[in-house]
């Protein structure tokens, strides 16, 4: 993130509002290494932020107009009354902002209003979340300007809810509190049952190693409905085992929780949350003893459970980690929700461009839209910026 990005954001919304902002702020997206699907289930994740952000220049107002305009999407500048926000409303890509400024709100919080002009370069709808970015740097950037004095894991808290109850989007909080807690070179090492969460260095290029990621460039419209039912039969399975979330059912145990499941589908959902859950902690040990080229077994562990226990991958998924892996990776697995979006590959840094080459390769033989595959350089969280006009 550069000052001229600041500079050039800032001076947009100077041509758009006829005014400097009071400042210029960045959230970034992010990619989790480890532990999917199990941030509903209070359970350990392994988020790094990335060098990709959201960029909003914003100015306070306590007249209660609340306007909203985005440099990526056409429309305009969205226009709406702070006071008159109503969960559920059809406001498009609006309602993420629109969302924090109503859940702040909600909790008693006094934001009067906001001029905002927004610029990401998180890739959006690719399993990265160009959304939590949006919603954090809104959060952020009301936090100073109304001096609220929110820690980052309430403002991550708040934008989760903007996007649960505003937008309708049941989203656990691994994106946000990535976006809003991420520190450069390190991956985030969080529990979201209370949101205590470490800084775990994660400088793979000291070890000799990248981490790509490679987005599919796809989303199945499957994706949804069928968090959704994951998430539904996570809870069953918590609720037929008595525990408050499947989190509580050690690793070592699972072999007679499983017992206990009547329902083959929910004994699946169990199998792979528990497991993922060990992997998270097995990952974060081989990350604190330096061992780290034995993470990517584990990645690709992972990923088959993603696939045959909770059923979320798919075929483009599948090839890229099929074959980054043939090609030599140490590790890959798919990242995010699913059905489409991004994988993540653990490999040499000598052998990088060979692996990207190969999924490359596998994408076009297979007649499908080429990935977009970058470095997952670990970035910083969110931020003010300097940006003097
Ligand atoms: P993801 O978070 O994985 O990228 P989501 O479907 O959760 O995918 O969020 C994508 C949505 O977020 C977009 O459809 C749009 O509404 C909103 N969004 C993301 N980036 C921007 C942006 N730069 N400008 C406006 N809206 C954006
Ligand atoms: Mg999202």
């Amino acid at each position: 993130m550069t000052a001229a990005t600041a500079r050039r954001v800032a001076e947009e919304f100077a041509g758009l509002y006829g005014a400097a902002p009071d400042g210029v702020w960045a959230a970034p997206g992010r990619v989790n290494l480890i532990g999917e699907y199990t941030d509903f289930n209070d359970g350990f994740v392994l988020p790094l932020a990335l060098p990709h952000t959201a960029v909003a220049a914003v100015s306070r107002r306590d007249d209660g107009v609340l306007r909203l305009h985005s440099e990526d999407l056409p429309g305009g500048i969205v226009r709406l009354d702070a006071a008159a926000l109503v969960p559920g409303a059809d406001l498009g890509w609006a309602a993420y902002p629109a969302g924090v400024v109503w859940a702040l709100r909600q909790a008693g919080h006094p934001v009067g209003g906001a001029d905002v002009h927004l610029a990401s370069t998180v890739p959006t709808g690719a399993g990265l979340s160009s959304s939590a970015a949006l919603e954090v740097v809104t959060a952020l950037a009301l936090d100073e300007l109304y001096g609220l004095g929110l820690s980052r894991p309430e403002l991550a808290r708040f934008a989760q809810h903007a996007e649960n109850a505003f937008v309708g989007v049941p989203c656990g909080v691994m994106d946000q509190m990535a976006s809003a807690c991420a520190v450069e070179g390190h991956a985030l090492f969080l529990d979201t049952r209370d949101l205590s969460y470490r800084q775990v260095p994660f400088d793979l290029g000291a070890f000799g190693l990248r981490l790509l990621v490679v987005d599919t460039r796809v989303k199945h419209a499957l994706g949804d409905g069928a968090y959704a039912e994951r998430r539904a039969g996570c809870e069953a399975g918590a609720r037929a085992l008595g525990v408050a979330g499947l989190r509580d059912i050690p690793h070592a145990h699972l072999p007679a929780a499983l017992d206990r499941l009547e329902d083959e589908a929910v004994r699946r959902y169990v199998r792979h949350v528990v497991s993922d859950n060990e992997r998270v902690l097995r990952t974060i040990a081989l990350l604190d003893s330096g061992e780290v080229r034995a993470v990517g077994p584990l990645l690709t562990e992972g990923h088959v459970s993603l696939r045959d226990d909770l059923r979320v991958s798919c075929r483009e998924l599948d090839l890229a980690v099929e074959a980054a892996n043939a090609a030599g990776a140490l590790g890959a697995r798919m990242t995010g929700g699913g059905f489409g979006g991004s994988a993540v590959v653990l490999t040499e840094a000598s052998g990088a461009d060979g692996v990207a080459a190969a999924v490359e390769k596998a994408f076009a033989r297979d007649g499908l839209t080429a990935p977009g595959i970058f470095e997952a350089l670990p970035s910083a969280g969110a931020r003010r910026l300097r940006a003097v006009l």
